[in-house]
């Protein structure tokens, strides 16, 4: 399955301290009817919660994060999910000890954040329940 998509435009911006990451880029893909994408980002924050799909039970675990910790990567992808502009974003994590944590992006805290999305010109991939895996991926 793929898709030939053309760049249409690219914003690049900054959260400020105590937003949160997902609502904003899902506000921001809303207001600016942005459907298909790249997002990406990089700053610190101060909570994470992150989450690890258990292929096994299909169920997503997650766990928050309370403490500074520097965002080495944000990636990410716009598409349509029940009708809607939507993000789904991973991160990787580093903590005061160098050490790093990552995973499915749920939320975060924001202590200092700049980012990119780059928005796609074309017909979105919408996602629908896929049978095999449980997730929600794109069907077309
Ligand atoms: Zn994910």
């Amino acid at each position: 399955m793929l898709k030939e998509f053309k760049i249409k435009r690219i914003l690049q911006g900054r959260l400020f301290r105590g937003d949160e990451i997902v609502a904003s880029i899902t506000n921001i893909a809303k207001e600016k009817g942005i459907t298909a994408g790249l997002i990406n980002g990089i700053g610190a924050v101060e909570m994470a919660k992150i989450g690890y799909y258990e292929q096994k039970t299909r169920k997503y675990m997650s766990q928050e994060f309370t403490e500074p910790m520097e965002i080495l990567s944000l990636k990410g992808n716009v598409s349509i999910k029940d009708g809607e502009p939507f993000p789904h974003i991973h991160v990787v994590l580093s903590r005061e000890d160098y050490s790093s944590i990552g995973g499915h992006l749920f939320e975060a805290q924001v202590f200092a954040f700049e980012f990119e999305i780059i928005e796609f010109e074309g017909t979105a991939y919408e996602r629908g329940f896929d049978e095999d895996t449980g997730l929600f991926l794109w069907k077309g």
